[in-house]
């Protein structure tokens, strides 16, 4: 018998808000049948309007919150509902930093198919921040001129529309000071944006990265273009600006989400970045990744380097190792570090920072990972007692695991920024007999629901 659907589109309910979904979006139930609303979180009891049905589970938009839960708060951000940034800001932080614990542990309970209660005894609270604001040391912010008017700011939720945004509070204020003046020489010079679908027009991004230690900025313009005939005014007006220290061009012609083109233009100042994590410097090109919460990042590396559990005799893999921020932590407390990154300039920065900060007994390679690390394994004989993965979201390449397995490391330490990905790794890992040992999420994106996962696994001999 065909069973019928228990709610009926356009219609309006009152639901009490039950769960919170993998995107934030809150979770309830209507005789049993679900549905998901965004702006909604555990412990509200709302009217909601059915918008789309299907067969096991439907969507509501949030019309009215009857009784608020005791986890809500007023969002900072005037703007937050219309921004994509900050999805759960509307959630009291501690809130937030639970969501986002249990995130981590239904992924491992249900796609590892680990224990939870095991789960539970291995797990370290999650490590939040003191000061959960102006955390973000990187913004991209997208250029278009609509009707005439220009607008920098952040897109809207799942759209490529632009929303002004006059103070974000996970930026650093000082972008306010550069987007100003970047609003005005864009406005004098009448230089054209970049429109998608015509792929046309010159300005795409501004990105800005900054030193959290230093306190210091570089800029980055991104163009659609191998010339910039605006150059010398731009290094004239950014000038005017004490705390900028390099200003860089980045081409990208390609029609495509990515931000970055592969070429940048050095046009003034620093070439690089040059920021400190603990006391270790580094060197930063604007093509490399780098953790973009400075604050936090000291306390994942520190439980890198705690989980791994070195005692100055071991061989490392760092694997994924950007510009070898974790590789270098670790070479202090081990025999030797190899890290393998797929990107050359952040390898380049890898060896430069090695040299900086005067570590000889690590090694750095540019490729892929899985195809890097078998070779090193099999041609040269390179074994490792711990091996340390630190993926993009999409986890580990599948073949790189299994020469991880055959490696046969005692000790994996895994640093993830999906649970969902680390799951299915982990799972993968606990059939060829790793355990694991301990974990904890480090909330590295305050009042997004991205959460970073750091995971100790052992092998027993
Ligand atoms: N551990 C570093 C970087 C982590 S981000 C840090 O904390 O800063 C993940 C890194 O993996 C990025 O630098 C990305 O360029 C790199 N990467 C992506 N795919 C890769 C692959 N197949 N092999 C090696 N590195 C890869």
């Amino acid at each position: 018998m065909k069973q019928v659907c228990p709610v009926i589109k356009n219609e309006i309910y009152s639901m009490d808000i039950t769960g919170i979904g993998a995107n934030g979006e809150g979770i309830g139930h209507i005789d049993g049948y679900t549905l998901f609303v965004d702006g909604a979180i555990t412990g509200d009891h709302i009217e909601v309007k059915v918008i789309k049905t299907k067969k096991n589970y439907g969507f509501g938009r949030l019309v009215t919150i009857l009784e608020p839960s005791k986890d809500r708060v007023e969002p900072r951000c005037p703007i937050a509902k219309q921004c994509g940034g900050c999805s759960i800001m509307h959630m009291k932080y501690d809130a937030q930093l639970e969501y986002k614990e249990n995130h981590i542990l239904d992924a491992l309970e249900r796609i590892g198919e680990q224990d939870r209660v095991k789960l539970e005894q291995k797990k370290e609270p999650i490590i939040g921040m003191d000061e959960p604001w102006f955390y973000r040391n990187k913004v991209q912010f997208p250029v278009q001129i609509i009707s005439g008017k220009l607008l920098i700011g952040f897109y809207a939720k799942r759209s490529h529309r632009i929303i002004e945004t006059p103070t974000c509070y996970i930026q650093d204020p000082y972008n306010e000071e550069i987007v100003d003046t970047l609003r005005d020489f864009i406005v004098e010079n009448k230089i054209s944006a970049y429109d998608e679908l015509k792929h046309k027009g010159l300005l795409r991004h501004i990105v800005i990265r900054k030193s959290h230690h230093n306190q210091e900025f570089h800029v980055t313009l991104v163009i659609n273009g191998q010339k910039f005939p605006y150059d010398k005014k731009l290094v004239e007006e950014l000038q005017k600006l004490e705390r900028v220290v390099g200003i860089s061009l980045n081409i990208n012609q390609e029609k495509t989400n990515a931000i970055l083109g592969s070429e940048m233009i050095h046009l003034d100042g620093q070439e690089y970045l040059h920021d400190q994590i603990g006391d270790i410097k580094y060197q930063i090109s604007p093509l490399s990744f780098y953790q973009v919460n400075p604050v936090q990042t000291e306390k994942l590396y520190a439980k890198a380097l705690e989980y791994a559990q070195l005692s100055g005799q071991e061989v490392v893999y760092d694997l994924y190792c950007g510009i070898g921020t974790i590789s270098l932590f670790l070479a202090k407390q081990a025999k030797h570090v190899y890290g393998v990154e797929i990107v050359e300039a952040a390898i380049d920065d890898a060896r430069i920072n090695a040299e900086i900060n005067k570590i000889d007994n690590a090694t750095f390679y540019a490729g892929k990972a899985e195809e890097v690390m078998p070779k090193l394994y099999k041609e040269d004989g390179i074994k490792a007692d711990v091996v340390v993965v630190d993926p993009p979201r999409k986890g580990c390449d599948a073949t790189l695991l299994d020469t991880i397995i055959s490696i046969n490391p005692k000790r994996i330490v895994y640093v993830s920024c999906d649970p969902g990905t680390l799951a299915r790794d982990v799972k993968i890992l606990s059939q060829h007999g790793y355990q694991i040992d301990r974990w904890c999420g480090v909330d590295m994106f305050s009042h997004s629901t991205h959460v970073e996962t750091i995971v100790a696994l052992y092998k027993k001999d």
